[in-house]
């Protein structure tokens, strides 16, 4: 019998910068795909950022953030630019990214740092350090520390001036970032090393003891601990020893910049955030480039690779995520390069063009 049709609906916020750019190929991307596997995209597309701030006066209209949360998937460009710099808080385009993520309760941020061979020796770290790195960080990113209460200024005894915050994690907020870790190991490597402090702080403990309780349920995959401070040092020293890393708000914060210098090129690596149910959330991890803006300069695998992610972890469509990310290789195969990922021998080309043989790419997937 004939593979049954399926249909979702896709918001897209190009965003400010170079976020209009980028999206529009990861768009014709999924068209496409779709058009091979029997799935049909509805898209809708929303402003957001700097754009709808000069347009309607706040960078999250509600009638953005109700066509988000109403759709099956969210995937975005990129958000803010020098122009609005120097706004206040409740101003500024990025402010709206935060309330997008709280809007649909997107709890896990997932980061892959992968190092594509073609691109190898664009790596910070060497040849042999670097080749075959394909690491997922799990980061939770609606608690701990950047959230937690009390927080704020005051005195200290002797009257000093003081500013503090606080980590607070519940039971229930590990386990729903573990849960996700663990299942993403799972379809992954199978192995899945949390990270923490458990040796100084107790909201590490209490990571720990939840994450090594939820083990028992996963029996498939291997689970280790690591402190932050070793992690840091071993992603450096040897990162192929990991798979997927799952860790708080603020480790995650820090580990997956690292882990993304690894790969040494930021126009290439996409992120997913996720909730329990409820749309998840696609993006670039790098911003919105106004240096390159409107050059038809910009790298748009990442957005492309983005919604790879929005079709596995977002839809559940993993054969026509695999698509993607194979025609993305095969398209650096075929030597084609913007100019953040170029070296000597390969062919330059702008973000259009670089859309355009990622479709022939798509086309030639069997
Ligand atoms: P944000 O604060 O929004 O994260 P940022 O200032 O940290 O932004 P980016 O906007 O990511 O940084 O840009 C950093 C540098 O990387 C810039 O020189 C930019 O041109 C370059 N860059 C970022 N994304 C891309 C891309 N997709 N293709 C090519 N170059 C890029
Ligand atoms: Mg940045």
């Amino acid at each position: 019998a004939a593979p049954s049709r399926r249909s979702y609906s896709v918001t897209l916020i190009p965003g400010d910068g170079i976020g209009p750019e980028v999206v529009s190929v990861a768009r014709d991307v999924l068209f496409l795909v779709g058009s091979h596997e029997g799935i049909e995209f509805r898209f809708q597309e929303v402003p957001m950022g700097g754009t709808a701030l000069d347009a309607v006066g706040v960078p999250l209209p509600e009638e953005t953030l109700s066509t988000a949360k109403d759709s099956d998937a969210v995937l975005l460009g990129a958000i803010g630019g020098y122009k609005w710099d120097s706004n206040e808080k409740s101003l500024k385009p990025e402010t709206g990214l935060l309330q997008l993520r709280a809007g649909l309760g997107v709890f896990a941020n997932l980061r892959p740092a992968s190092v594509f061979p073609q691109l190898v020796d664009s790596s910070t770290l060497k040849r042999e350090v670097a080749e075959g790195v394909d690491i997922m960080v799990v980061r939770e990113l609606t608690g701990g520390i950047y959230f937690g209460k009390p927080r704020g200024f005051g005195t200290n005894e002797s009257g000093e001036e003081i500013g503090f915050n606080t980590e607070v994690y519940s039971a229930s907020e590990v386990d729903r970032i573990a849960r996700i870790a663990f299942e993403t190991a799972r379809k992954r490597g199978g192995k899945l090393c949390s990270v923490d402090k458990a040796n100084v702080l107790e909201a590490s403990i209490l990571w720990r003891r939840r994450v090594t309780m939820m083990a028992s349920e996963f029996p498939d995959v291997e689970l280790s601990h690591m402190y932050v401070d070793n992690a840091s040092m071993q992603l450096v020293r040897n990162p192929k020893q990991f798979d997927t890393i799952v860790t708080n708000n603020i480790f995650g914060d820090i580990l997956s910049d690292e882990a993304s210098m690894i790969t040494g090129s930021i126009g290439m690596l996409p992120s997913a955030s996720l909730g329990y149910s409820g749309p998840g959330l696609f993006e670039p991890i790098h911003g919105s480039a106004p240096d390159i803006a409107g050059q038809d300069k910009a790298n748009p695998l990442a957005t492309v690779l983005s919604a790879a992610m929005l079709l596995r972890y977002g839809l559940g469509e993993e054969i026509a995520a695999k698509r993607i990310e194979n025609a993305v290789l095969e398209t650096l195969d075929r030597g084609y390069r913007t100019g953040d990922i170029f070296s000597t021998g390969s062919t330059l080309v702008g973000c259009k063009r670089m859309g355009e043989e990622v479709l022939k790419s798509v086309n030639s997937q069997k």
